[in-house]
């Protein structure tokens, strides 16, 4: 077992009473404490909706078929994500297709994303929705994904799995400046937790409708939805074919609780990147460029390893740390290079930036609770190659 992970939540004594609590309230589900949770994450972020469910998954599921996604359209996302930012496109029965990244924030590049889109107006074929995607937290240049989205006529999804609590021009990621929902997730690695979680937030009254029915079978209680007037005062009626994608009270009451620490876990994420950047000072290992616009969630520290430096090869330096108890990961691995995605025909050399982060990235560990001693730990356990090590 892993002595330092990658990522951990952090859990305190007013976490567990708000929990407890709840467990000895009436209601586990469908109790109060969901919505007062959704009321304190969409006014944190500046959003007039939020729609919290039992995964970020879940909500980019419900996200896209809110905004239409269905057989015939094309989702476009990062290839540098986790797998769920493309494979709610699939659920809906629509293509996917991706944008190599930037060679800097490692975020979907709005420069090949223009170029992709001249492409496919050529070809009439546009995508409906843009997913990007505001890798290790670093909000992605969200002033020019909206510009081509005005052009081109397509809806966006942000995928802020790894930001919430980060801010871009200086306003929170969610308020919906530049998006039409914008999902966020709870899993425990993230930046609050609610064991499993996701949420998504909208300014579209509309829009957060059609997730709340959606995450709850299809199901309405609202007669103005209703396509006769109500049988009886028990009535409700099944509109869409949703799902039981419902976040419990008990859930939510966890996460009501980590957002009074949200700030401080952000920035104690700062202060231990900067640690890490010092510790970096004079290393040939590429640290992580911030765009001058954004202020990052800091959910993930990668690196890349220089490829010509032997000693810094990337399987011998992960296999080391590993070996050291040291629980570097590898954020993330092409989606397109999955056997599920590989079938679709994808063509790696269509993604030259993506392929050359894939061959140099290395996730450090970067949670709350992480101390400097143990920074320190990881960078030397990084520097000391086999066969450099001394005997002391
Ligand atoms: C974690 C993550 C998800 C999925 O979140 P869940 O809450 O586990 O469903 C989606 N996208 C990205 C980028 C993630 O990191």
């Amino acid at each position: 077992m892993s002595i330092i992970p990658y990522g951990r939540q952090d859990i305190n004594q007013a976490d567990i009473d708000a929990v407890v609590n709840v467990l000895r309230s009436d209601f586990l589900t469908q109790g109060p404490t969901v919505p007062a949770f959704e009321k304190v994450v969409a006014d944190y972020c500046g959003a007039k909706h939020a729609v919290a469910v039992n995964s970020a998954t879940s909500a980019l599921h419900i996200a896209c078929l809110a905004l239409g996604v269905g057989k015939e359209d094309i989702v476009w996302t990062t290839p540098i994500t986790f797998v769920a930012s493309a494979n709610c496109a699939l659920y809906c029965g629509a293509t996917v297709d991706f944008v190599d990244i930037d060679p800097r924030t490692y975020n979907l590049s709005v420069e090949r994303l223009a170029d992709k889109l001249i492409l496919a107006e050529k070809n009439g074929k546009l995508p409906k929705v843009v997913i990007p995607v505001h890798l290790c937290g670093q909000p992605c240049d969200m002033e020019g994904i909206h510009a081509l989205s005005q052009k081109y006529g397509f809806k966006i999804i942000e995928d802020a799995s790894h930001s919430i609590g980060a801010k871009y021009k200086g306003e929170p990621i969610g308020n919906g400046r530049y998006s039409d929902i914008t999902v966020f997730s709870f899993h425990p690695v993230k930046i609050i937790t609610t064991g499993e979680g996701g949420m998504g937030v909208t300014n579209d009254r509309h829009l957060a409708n059609q997730m709340v029915r959606l995450r709850s079978h299809g199901i309405t209680r609202d007669p103005g939805e209703m396509t006769h007037a109500p049988d009886g005062p028990w009535y409700y009626q099944q509109i869409d074919l949703g799902f039981n994608y419902r976040m419990t009270d008990i859930h939510a009451a966890l996460g009501l609780s980590q957002m009074h620490r949200l700030d401080e876990f952000v920035a104690k994420r700062h202060d231990l990147a900067a640690h890490y950047n010092k510790l970096f000072e004079n290393s040939p290992v590429t640290i992580p460029w911030q765009h001058p616009d954004s202020y990052s969630g800091m959910h993930l520290y990668v690196i890349r390893l220089p490829q010509n430096k032997r000693e810094f090869n990337r399987r011998e330096v992960f296999e080391r740390l590993r070996s050291h108890g040291i629980g570097v990961n590898l954020h993330y691995i092409p989606v397109y290079h999955h056997f599920y995605y590989e079938r679709m025909g994808f063509i790696r050399t269509d993604f030259p930036e993506a392929e050359c982060y894939y061959s140099e990235a290395l996730t450090l560990p970067m949670y709350p609770s992480l101390t400097k001693a143990q920074q320190q730990e990881v960078v030397k356990k990084l520097n000391t190659p086999i066969g450099h090590q001394t005997i002391f």
